[in-house]
């Protein structure tokens, strides 16, 4: 792409990484520094030109113009919308108490981290990937920690009934307290400072650091009031294009056009670095004039404790779910077989029965359940580009 490239950011730094900020950030595994997602040079070698700590304050589709908050204009020939999420508050008395955080951007892991040196009591409140994550690094460097989460289970926009057990079982084993199917009613302070979580049943826990982790909210307004067709985030199509000329989105905000076929949903908003790339070079396809619509397999992954979680496909309600391994030894991968086909799995600490799996999916592999039940049997002869290659 040879026009020059102009991007804006309304955090003060360079784009990084977000997801180790719940994971290796909090356990000391991973510094600052690696967070990068490029190096110092990159981005005047590549001539974009990064404006920091700036925010897109109103957009004219139309006119093709964008307006900043320090009131500055300008003209653009493409727009790309990557404006993402922001974290769901806790609508609840005490959420503003000290002590209380958020895991969203690198101010919030390095406040979770800092808070975490003085607290040995913690209480995370939902019980999605970061919930889990966050309680994991938590657990890890020592805290008591509680989670709350209002579901009846853990995970349950991404997990069957068996992974959910499966997920609070290891959690419990590995010291985490879990409050399932529980709101929270209050926080309660003194002197300003949080000092317990008060649950929907009256009961009280006593923490000094609690993280509110329940879900996100796409950053839509800018779209939307440009006019800009948005329903659950921003619509695009396969190759992220918006309903205006020359508008892309990509990442956390857009709710994307899939691939049609194997009965999954034909819109989805994927929350996870993978879909925010895939999504990305998509619409990047169309800026350098060689369409390519979305096609990858979706995956995501975890790391909770001592256990790797890899997702691969979108699972549907009625799909058969064949296990490969033993849930007792954390090593697994629950398949997920629609009309014969592989279209999900999930693993636990097995890497490449995992990236055998986006194969299969992509693939539409047909394999019979207990062939893939069978722990000996082979599976990566099911895999044409393996079968070429061997
Ligand atoms: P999430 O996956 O939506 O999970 C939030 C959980 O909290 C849901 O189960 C939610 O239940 C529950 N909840 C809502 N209100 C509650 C309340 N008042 N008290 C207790 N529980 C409550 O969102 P998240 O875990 O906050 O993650 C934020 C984003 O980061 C997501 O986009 C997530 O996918 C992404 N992320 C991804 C990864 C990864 O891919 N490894 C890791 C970290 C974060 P309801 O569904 O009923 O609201």
């Amino acid at each position: 792409f040879d026009a020059p490239i102009v991007l804006w950011g309304d955090e003060p730094l360079a784009p990084y990484h977000r997801p180790p900020l719940s994971k290796g950030l909090l356990t000391g595994k991973t510094s600052v520094e690696q967070l990068a997602l490029r190096g110092p040079d990159f981005y005047a070698e590549q001539q974009i030109d990064l404006r920091l700590g700036l925010r897109a304050t109103a957009l004219d589709a139309a006119a093709r113009r964008l307006q900043l908050d320090d009131g500055s204009q300008i003209d653009y020939g493409w727009l790309a919308l990557a404006t993402g999420a922001r974290c769901r508050p806790l609508p609840v008395p005490g959420a503003h108490l000290q002590g209380v955080h958020q895991l969203r951007t690198l101010d919030d892991a390095l406040a979770v981290s800092q808070a975490l040196g003085e607290c040995t009591r913690a209480c995370v409140i939902g019980g999605g990937f970061i919930g889990l994550e966050v309680a994991a690094a938590l657990a890890t460097a020592g805290a008591q920690v509680t989670v709350v989460e209002s579901q009846p289970r853990l995970l349950a926009r991404s997990f069957p009934q068996s992974m959910s057990d499966y997920v609070a079982g290891a959690h419990r084993q590995r010291g985490v307290v879990l409050e399932l199917g529980r709101g929270v009613r209050a926080l309660h302070g003194s002197q300003g400072h949080v000092q317990a979580v008060e649950l929907d049943d009256g009961r009280r826990i006593d923490c000094e650091l609690v993280v509110v982790g329940i879900g996100v909210l796409p950053n839509i307004a800018l779209a939307q009031d440009a006019g800009i067709a948005c329903s659950g985030g921003i619509l695009v199509d396969a190759t992220g294009r918006t309903s205006a000329p020359n508008v892309l989105a990509a990442g956390d905000v857009a709710n994307m056009e899939l691939p049609a076929g194997s009965g999954r949903p034909m819109r989805v908003r994927l929350e996870s670095i993978q879909a925010a790339n895939d999504g990305a070079r998509a619409a990047a396809s169309v800026l350098v004039e060689r369409p390519q619509p979305l096609a990858a397999v979706p995956w995501f992954w975890s790391e909770q404790h001592d256990l790797k979680f890899q997702m691969a496909g979108l699972p549907a309600p009625d799909d058969q779910t064949v296990l490969r391994g033993d849930l007792a030894s954390d090593r697994f991968t629950l398949f997920y077989l629609r009309n014969g086909a592989v279209a999900a799995a999930h693993s636990v600490n097995r890497p490449a029965e995992h990236m055998l799996a986006r194969k299969l999916i992509a693939q539409g592999t047909r394999i019979a359940p207990e062939v893939l039940a069978d722990a000996n049997a082979d599976l990566k002869f099911f895999s044409t580009s393996a079968r070429a290659a061997g």
